[in-house]
């Protein structure tokens, strides 16, 4: 049986890195008819933010991810969210406790800080050393019963075996493993408060929830040697791992932090700026995996069927502007007018472009203006300055396009136009086309010398989509009076 879950801390709001593990766990879910989980991991109450679970559920949905079992949907496994689960890890710790494979810990935060600076200056590794060393039980019971007199809470430590080796075949890494030596001595699985630490939480939520495969970022490959002595501790099978390789900055080769400004790294930021969420899971998706052969743009259901766990990349995957805004350019030329128009109103509202209840007339203009743009932009918010134009009037002439306008032939062009057009009914498409055409025939001038002035005096920009589409968005009036500016 199949089982995957996505375990959230909600701690942040729903990070590109989260949402490709999300979709990792999804996607082996899905490929195998299994279950998809979602278990919020709340236990760091310091750390938690208001909105954190909201988002990160949210966002998950906009991305077109669903799951069969969580917080929001319930399931047999229950509660989803850790902080709902305190009693059973509580029950958990006591077993431990009474099989002496954990014991409580006194020691304060000053003198474990004290320890750390000691082992810093003899330029060992930082871990905890053991604070019964060399006692007998009872002097263990005597040295506790002071501590708890004196009013001091404790933590429980896990007693870390000595000597012994975890190992595992990773999913991604091939064969890991660490000396037990090397994990900085018995580790705490409950604080001070009473909560348990994640590396204890995790172990008990996916024995319980029968988790088969874990699949998360490689910044955890360290933890799990503490969490396979867990399931050791409990005589439990454990799950199998598969960590992924980390996100990196394609511009500047390091690791993508949060303080990296370069990079959007919130999935609602996307979805501010009025992304297509097929184009972002898409590009999410080619994050450290890729499809057999040349082609990436696929479908959810496309990749649900082709994808392969053993496809995910060992090594770091770049996150790449250049190739963000190519995918969600591919989707956005070819997604609906409907849907890029729906996209694209809010913006030009809140650009405060358009009027919130524009009438019905103004509205079918703003869809055709936005769809005649559609083929240059990745993302709504991008039909802003090409739009603006159209609104308000054409923006002030640059320099370089003036230039243009000196040309010889600008002049010609333009009064020929201006004539031209002066006793049509209405200026369209064709109707546009056909003058064009009849100037060049009746005075030679074409290409460039002939398409450029009409394209600056009418829209005061160099580039554009198509001229005849642009003008008749413009409109008669407004073009006859930009015209007649450029020519008096
Ligand atoms: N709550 C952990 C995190 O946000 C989950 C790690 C795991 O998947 O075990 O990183």
């Amino acid at each position: 049986k199949i089982r995957v879950r996505y375990a959230p801390s909600p701690t942040g709001h729903l990070h590109i890195g989260n949402a490709r593990t999300a979709l990792f766990n999804y996607l082996y879910a899905r490929h195998n008819k299994g279950k998809f989980i979602i278990r919020i991991e709340d236990t760091d109450t310091k750390r938690n933010i208001d909105d954190g679970e909201r988002s990160q559920l949210d966002n998950l949905k906009w991305l077109g991810l669903d799951w069969d079992e969580g917080p929001d949907v319930g399931g047999d496994f229950g509660p989803y969210r850790q902080s709902e689960r305190k009693d059973i890890y509580v029950d958990y710790i006591n077993q431990l406790l009474e099989k002496g494979l954990a014991y409580k810990s006194y020691r304060t935060e000053d003198e474990l800080e004290a320890d750390r600076e000691a082992q810093k200056a003899r330029k060992e590794m930082p871990h905890y050393v053991y604070e019964y060393a060399g006692m007998d039980d009872k002097q263990i019971a005597k040295v506790q019963a002071d501590a708890e007199d004196n009013g001091l809470e404790p933590v429980v430590r896990f007693r870390v075996p000595e000597g012994a080796t975890y190992a595992w075949t990773d999913l991604v890494k091939g064969d890991v493993s660490f000396e037990s030596k090397t994990i900085g001595g018995d580790f705490v699985i409950q604080k001070r408060d009473g909560m348990p630490t994640y590396n204890f939480a995790v172990v008990i939520d996916d024995h319980l929830m029968e988790i088969s495969h874990v699949f998360r970022g490689d910044d955890h490959v360290a933890n799990t040697p503490k969490q396979l002595m867990i399931y050791e501790a409990f005589g439990w099978d454990a799950p199998q791992f598969g960590h992924m390789s980390l996100i990196i900055n394609s511009e500047t080769g390091k690791k993508l932090s949060k303080r990296d400004e370069s990079v959007l790294q919130f999935i609602e930021q996307y979805r501010e700026l009025g992304y297509l969420p097929e184009a972002m899971l898409n590009f999410i998706i080619l994050l450290g995996w890729s499809p057999v052969g040349e082609d990436e743009i696929f479908t959810r259901q496309e990749f649900i069927k082709m994808y392969d766990e053993k496809r995910l990349s060992k090594s770091p995957a770049a996150f790449d502007g250049k190739k963000l805004e190519w995918v969600n350019n591919q989707y956005m030329k070819n997604a609906d007018e409907d849907a890029v128009f729906d996209l694209a109103l809010p913006q030009l509202i809140e650009a405060g472009l358009l009027e919130k209840h524009a009438d019905p007339m103004k509205m079918e203009w703003t869809r055709k203006l936005v769809s005649l743009f559609k083929r240059e932009i990745s993302y709504a918010a991008e039909i802003l300055p090409f739009a603006k134009p159209f609104f308000h009037g054409p923006a002030d002439i640059n320099d370089e396009a003036r230039v243009e306008l000196v040309e010889d032939d600008a002049l010609t062009v333009l009064k020929e136009f201006r004539a031209r057009i002066a006793d049509v009914d209405y200026l369209n498409t064709v109707k546009v086309l056909k003058t064009i055409k009849s100037i060049q025939k009746d005075t030679k001038i074409k290409g460039r010398k002939l398409w450029m002035p009409i394209r600056i005096a009418i829209t005061h920009e160099m580039h554009g989509p198509e001229l005849p589409e642009s003008i008749e968005l413009i409109g008669y009036e407004q073009s006859i009076k930009n015209l007649d500016e450029m020519i008096n």
